[in-house]
């Protein structure tokens, strides 16, 4: 047999069905899954599909198509008529036709659609005839077409250059149509006359020869055909392409057409269309939710003209309560296509977006596809269809996306609103959820306005450890430089706060107290929003809606997802406040404990004054007083965060930071430190200059502190040890993990290890106590590191991944400065996308998977995890369990979404997801 191309659906049969999808598209597919399946067999107007595959030759053959597709196309089209009763061009009982493209993912509004072909000057007879001699219908039918099919197919698919905008055909059209109405001092289409109509397809005729060259085709199958091959050259239309680009959709997949006898919904007050889901898509609630238009078109839905009608007392909100549902104005109708979306619904096992035609007193389905929905329906939906046993759990985890998770722990900005706006500027999506307030420029300003009740955004050129008070009382955060890991993107995911950082294209004067976006000046005290999970910038405030209230069946779902997960889920937490919310998120310890955050922000002011006396010792003996003082601060929030995961682990980083950073800056501190230490100012700059490094990330920082200052790191391991050694004299259960951060080389943790070990010596004796329950171990963040993972290992009891510095000395780039050209990288495709959001699989992750596989071979009960910002990125956490980690760490506010991605990655990569080890 020949191969097929063409794809017949109507009458109960059907060639195609939903699994079709590929070669028939999503459309095509699912009109062939409604009209043929045993179980559905509603009534869908019949017609036919050609598939994706013409569409590919027909582009690799110089826009011609496979030899046999006329005479396949002439067959299902002669099926449709005898179906119908009606023919094709046919002079006293026409057929008319509508032409959709239809890929296999959905395109919404990308391609093109022509309706009512097949109406040429000698069908217009005989179908008025057909309609009880309702000529104004069919002049309406009939300038329809003309709009749609000169613009679709005479123009943009024959490649006509506009000069502008308003050149095209469909403008000239329009305004023609508008001045008629002018004319006849009326405003809306329905009030032209059969007359007016037909009188303004003449004109359309005339305008489209003049402006065109050529006559609009009478002849049917011109038309036919014509729709046709625009519907493919729309696959590669300006606005196809460029969506294609954005959702990854590969351009050899290519669009089905499908051709379907016409039906309509404006034929009278027996006729309508509408718009249905299965389920509320706005908040998942099981009830048939949606809308009608008596005596309309579908485009007249869409093009909102005319307030549409709920479908029954359920879809009434305010706007439409006035108008009457379809319930009670058609109950026959409303019944059947109550029976038929439940119908669909069971059989598709997910809620389901249908589009139906009612055409004088009878049904039809014209389209059904899975329904979208926002982050509470999603879960509700996927809870509500797993108790019914619609899905099984591994089914329900699929159903939620992380970012719908994501929805549901911040406020949005109004998605509907949010549609209509301009996007003001763009930069790096830092921390997620929506964010409106007035502009500030100072740190110190973004704490006073708060205090006089006012919401701000914090705007700088970027962020240091100094403004965290004032990024702790803004809405949002705004930075001109900086990349997903700098100081502010931290900071603020941490704390589950929107911000965007390295927004290239603001001007930031802070002294002016000025932002300037595009030449548009913005003054402290005016509004933006902020959208922190796209990375999109709005003049003005936007407002915002809340989903992250308390949730019974939100944490429902998230319990189904820890039955399947494999991963364990730590949280980064610096503070017992911290370690609590991530606790309360799900999280089952603590990956990152990051001791120098306790030097920043409120009630840091004593320990940074004991560290900053320490930092400018010059003898041991100096430093050791300092650190005398600073070890009951350090204890104590060691104790506290230990406590508040209790039992759950705590790995607890030594400092990690070169120390210039914590020299201050401000001449009143630096005055006070001087008399403090006993010296001058002067001796006081001298030693802050000898800190002062090309280089700092790859300078004086982690072990190597450690090393050069071996009492650093006893004091903060003797913290951890008596904190713990308390806690367990309390009747609790701590459990420590010490790290030992940017290590290069087994030697160095050898030289921490000894420390380790006589300290745990020391406090067990002080304690009374026989064992501290414990761990020591590593970050594995230098790339040197995870080639000499073998080695480390011997040493290590546990390794955890700090993808941050893995990927700024992997790559070798700055993470504070990628903002600087990451956007050219993306945009020439250099790059896939930010290496700092997403592990890059290939270079970094190869490094991961070296250093376990090393790691491993020496010590297999060797613990592994990772607690870079990657920890808490969906495509990463996959990529961690499929490299075999432990756990994945990251911030609280992101824990539920690593509940899910690990959850989703066990389900994905079903052969490695059997061992249920979870830590
Ligand atoms: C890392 O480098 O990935 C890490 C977690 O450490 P930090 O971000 O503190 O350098
Ligand atoms: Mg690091």
């Amino acid at each position: 047999m020949a191969h097929k191309h063409v794809y017949f659906f109507g009458g109960g049969r059907a060639d195609g069905n939903q699994s079709m999808k590929e070669l028939l598209g999503g459309k095509g597919a699912n009109l062939a899954e409604m009209a043929g399946h045993k179980r559905l067999k509603l009534p869908v107007p019949p017609g036919f599909t050609i598939t994706t595959e013409v569409c590919t030759y027909y582009y690799k053959n110089k826009k011609t198509y496979p030899k046999g597709l006329m005479q396949e196309t002439g067959k299902s089209l002669r099926r449709v008529e005898t179906l119908l009763g009606r023919k094709f061009g046919d002079f006293e009982n026409p057929l008319l036709v509508s032409v959709r493209s239809g890929a296999r993912r959905s395109m919404p509004g990308m391609m093109e659609t022509v309706l009512n072909i097949g109406l040429t000057e000698k069908t217009i007879s005989g179908l008025i005839n057909k309609n009880g001699g309702n000529s104004r219908f069919v002049y309406d039918a009939y300038r329809r077409l003309i709009m749609m099919y000169s613009d679709v197919v005479m123009e943009k698919a024959a490649g006509v250059e506009l000069k502008d905008d308003e050149s095209g055909i469909r403008k000239q059209l329009e305004k023609i149509m508008l001045s008629m109405k002018k004319e006849k001092g009326i405003t809306v289409d329905t009030d032209l006359t059969a007359d007016d109509l037909e009188r303004l397809c003449k004109l359309f005729k005339v305008r489209v020869r003049e402006v065109l060259g050529k006559e609009f085709p009478d002849d049917p199958y011109e038309q036919l055909w014509g729709g046709i091959g625009a519907v493919f050259s729309s696959w590669n239309g300006k606005r196809a392409v460029s969506y294609r680009r954005i959702e990854g959709i590969p351009d050899e997949w290519g669009t089905a057409v499908t051709v379907q006898a016409m039906v309509y919904g404006n034929m009278g007050e027996d006729s309508a269309t509408g718009v249905a889901f299965t389920r509320n898509p706005g908040n998942g609630e099981a009830d048939f939710y949606g809308e009608y238009l008596i005596n309309a078109q579908g485009e007249d839905v869409v093009a909102g003209i005319r307030t549409p009608a709920p479908i029954n007392e359920y879809s009434t909100s305010e706007h439409n309560k006035e108008l009457i549902t379809l319930e009670k104005a058609m109950p026959k109708i409303y019944k059947e296509l109550f029976t038929y979306q439940a119908r669909l619904e069971k059989h598709y096992r997910d809620m389901q977006d249908i589009e139906f035609t009612i055409e004088k007193g009878r049904l039809f389905m014209l389209q059904c596809r899975i329904g979208k929905r926002n982050g509470p329906a999603a879960v509700r939906i996927a809870m509500d269809m797993l108790k019914e046993k619609l899905i099984v759990k591994t089914e329900a985890i699929k159903r939620v996306t992380p970012a719908q998770i994501d929805e549901l722990l911040h406020p949005i900005i109004d998605p509907k609103i949010e549609a209509a706006q301009k996007v003001l500027a763009k930069g790096l999506p830092a921390g997620p959820g929506g964010g409106a307030g007035q502009i500030v420029f100072l740190a110190q300003d973004a704490v006073e306005w708060k205090k006089q009740g006012k919401d701000v955004i914090l705007v700088r050129e970027e962020t240091n450890p100094e403004d965290v008070e004032g990024m702790r009382a803004a809405q949002a955060i705004l930075t001109a430089r900086g990349g997903m890991t700098s100081h502010a993107a931290l900071v603020a995911r941490g704390w589950g706060k929107c911000c965007i950082v390295g927004c290239g294209s603001l001007h930031v004067d802070s002294l002016k107290k000025e932002l300037i976006i595009d030449g548009k000046v913005f003054k402290e005290g005016d509004w933006i929003t902020l959208n922190g999970t796209k990375g999109n910038v709005y003049a003005g405030q936007l407002p915002m809606v809340d989903a992250s209230k308390e949730n019974k069946v939100f944490n429902d779902f998230l319990n189904v997802c820890d039955s399947i997960r494999r991963l364990g889920i730590r949280t980064n937490a610096d503070t017992p406040e911290d370690a609590r919310k991530g606790r309360q998120f799900g999280a089952q310890g603590i990956g990152l404990f990051r001791t120098e955050h306790m030097f920043y922000g409120k009630g840091s002011e004593e320990p940074l004054f004991r560290l900053r006396k320490m930092i400018m010792s010059k003898t041991e003996a100096e430093r050791r007083k300092a650190l005398d003082e600073l070890f009951p601060y350090v204890k104590k929030d060691i104790k506290g965060t230990l406590e508040a995961m209790d039992p759950y682990p705590v790995v607890v980083r030594l400092l990690d930071p070169p120390l210039h950073e914590f020299v201050p800056r401000d001449p009143d501190k630096l005055q006070q430190l001087a008399a403090d230490l006993n010296i001058s100012l002067e001796e006081l700059s001298k030693r802050a200059d000898n800190l002062h490094e090309s280089n700092p990330m790859m300078g004086h920082r982690g072990v190597r502190l450690g090393i050069t200052y071996p009492e650093v790191s006893e004091m903060q391991i003797r913290a951890i040890f008596e904190a713990a050694a308390e806690l367990l004299k309390d009747g609790r259960t701590p459990y420590p993990e010490i790290m030992i951060p940017v290590l290069g080389d087994v030697k160095e943790l050898l030289h921490q290890y000894e420390i380790t070990k006589c300290v745990y010596q020391e406090v067990l004796k002080k304690y009374d106590l026989k064992k501290i329950k414990h761990m020591f171990g590593t970050m594995i963040e230098i790339p040197r590191a995870a080639f000499v993972s073998n080695k480390i290992a011997e040493v290590a009891q546990f390794f955890s991944f700090g993808t941050n510095d893995l990927t700024q000395m992997g790559f070798g780039f700055s993470r504070d400065d990628i903002g600087g050209f990451l956007p050219d990288y993306l945009k020439i495709g250099i790059l896939p996308e930010d290496p700092f959001q997403s592990i890059d699989r290939e270079g970094i992750g190869e490094l991961i998977k070296i250093s376990i596989e090393r790691g491993r071979k020496t010590n297999k009960n060797l613990e592994i995890g990772i607690c870079g910002e990657h920890g808490g990125d969906p495509r990463s956490v996959e990529f961690c369990h499929q490299v075999g980690m432990d756990y994945v760490s990251c911030s609280p506010y992101r824990v539920p979404i690593a509940r899910l991605a690990a959850a989703q990655a066990a389900v994905n990569n079903h052969s490695s997801a059997t061992v249920k080890k979870k830590r």
